[in-house]
């Protein structure tokens, strides 16, 4: 048994590791490198006392293992991923990528002074509105448009300035819970009005809206079922049945569409995501979208519709504590910009691009990539299999894919998931019939040389 204190004794001091760090970490905020010292000296201690330090380690192998530690405690929890999941708009891996223009335009006002609120032509402050309005307008159809931090944000807006003190009538069928606890009948309670439920889970009609019509009513709600279907024996009211029971009463009809669908995805092969244009079209007073699902931009919330409503929105004091930043602005611009072209917007959006990828060509992309990890000494084959959209959005409905299996080797398939799980940058895949398989569609432009080079290290 050594002498503990003996041991103690033999740690070396702080100052010392510092100063043999100085120069190596340059760029790393001293006190993030004190920090890393003590963690390691720390659990030296703890091991002494513990009985599981038997032996100090020498200088050198201190230093490196509070380079480590360094490392470590530098990298940012929030950093980018591979994402061969499959799922295009994944929610837990930040949903929507940037278009490479939108990208630029971010960059561009971010390290720099912007025409954020300044008016140049009259020297005088301007509004944020006018960056994106006539561009949200031209594209959808709308007579005006604002943008707010999320949907979530938009849906609360619209009820706080809208259902305020009285009651907002919706179907039971769409009284939907969207992941993270947005639920419609909480955010309801939470703007002061009152949600009146009419119809069945199944079945609502016109005439369980109208029944239900007070003069407490203040306006009635249609939800996007986004990430659920009704379906079997099943109705629900049509956009046009909606709207003339609006004008009847004089109540606005507001629609939380969600998901934010710009181009018919029926070219796609996916049938009943609702665009937004139809519902401009039908004439709803006020609708809401998300800015990175469907649409494939930055997060935020959209939203479009009749000019005497969207006024009233803009100056709600829940505007201006939902309002978003000049990055987002900037993204949304440019992602918004690229849809007045629909075929310019299905190949530049990579959200687009990667629902409407053809299964040939994905096929190819498969075939391509597992080559190339063959040629660098890895295993690798081409598999069938079936993508998502992702984002609460298309449930019921999957894409057809292809995957590259990598076999794991002398690891288990577990152990290799794993293994690129867990590094500076992270390879999601998919576990299969006991199989590690990546799917082609999400992978991004040089994705498979980061990749090789993670098996590299691996193996
Ligand atoms: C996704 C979604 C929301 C929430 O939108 P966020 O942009 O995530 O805040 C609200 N309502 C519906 C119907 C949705 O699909």
């Amino acid at each position: 048994m050594p002498d503990q204190k003996e041991l103690f004794r033999k740690i070396p001091k702080v100052d010392e590791l510092m100063d043999s760090f100085a120069e190596r970490f340059s760029d790393v905020p001293s006190a993030v490198l004190k920090e890393s010292v003590h963690q390691v000296l720390d659990s030296l201690r703890t091991g002494i006392k513990s009985g599981e330090v038997t032996e100090i380690p020498d200088f050198d192998t201190i230093v490196e293992l509070t380079a480590k530690k360094v490392g470590k405690n530098t990298l940012p929890t929030l950093r980018p991923v591979i994402n061969g999941s499959g799922i295009v708009i994944h929610t837990n891996l930040g949903r929507s990528c940037l278009s490479e223009n939108a990208v630029k335009a971010v960059v561009g006002v971010a390290g720099a002074y912007s025409t954020l609120e300044y008016d140049v032509e009259k020297g005088a402050r301007g509004s944020r509105h006018v960056h994106i309005e006539d561009l949200i307008c031209s594209v959808t159809g709308a007579e005006a448009a604002m943008v707010v931090n999320n949907n979530a944000g938009a849906v609360l807006l619209i009820l706080s300035e809208l259902g305020k003190g009285g009651e907002v009538i919706t179907s039971r069928g769409e009284l939907v819970e969207i992941g993270g606890s947005f639920r419609i009948p909480e955010i309801m309670e939470a703007c002061g009005c009152t949600l009146r439920e009419v119809g069945a889970t199944n079945k609502t009609h016109v005439s369980d809206y109208e029944n239900a019509i007070t003069e407490r009513t203040k306006a009635l709600l249609k939800v996007h079922t986004s990430n659920y279907r009704i379906v079997g024996f099943s109705e629900e009211v049509s956009l046009s049945d909606m709207m003339k029971l609006g004008e009847k009463y004089k109540l606005p009809v507001v629609q939380d569409l969600g998901s934010g669908c710009l181009v018919d995805l029926k070219q796609f092969g996916i049938q009943d995501e609702p665009c937004v244009q139809e519902s401009v079209k039908a004439g709803v007073d006020i609708i809401s979208i998300s800015g990175d699902k469907l649409l494939g931009g930055a997060q935020a919330g959209i939203i479009l519709g009749k000019k005497s409503y969207i006024d009233r929105l803009k100056k709600h004091p829940l505007a201006r504590a939902l309002r978003v930043d000049k990055m987002t602005l900037a993204a949304l611009r440019e992602t918004l910009y690229v849809y007045q072209d629909e075929n310019r917007a299905k190949l530049e959006i990579p959200t687009l691009a990667m629902i409407g990828e053809k299964p040939d060509n994905l096929r190819c992309k498969a075939e391509n990539i597992a080559e190339k990890f063959n040629d660098a000494g890895f295993k690798a084959s081409v598999t069938k299999l079936e993508d998502q959209v992702g984002g609460g959005s298309v449930p019921n409905q999957m894409l057809d894919g292809y995957g590259v299996v990598i076999d794991s080797g002398k690891f288990s398939v577990d152990q290799l998931e794993e293994k690129l799980r867990l590094r500076q940058l992270p390879i999601i895949g998919r576990i299969n019939k006991d199989r590690y398989i990546l799917s082609v569609r999400t992978l991004l432009k040089n994705d498979e040389n980061l990749i090789i080079q993670a098996l590299k290290e691996i193996f």
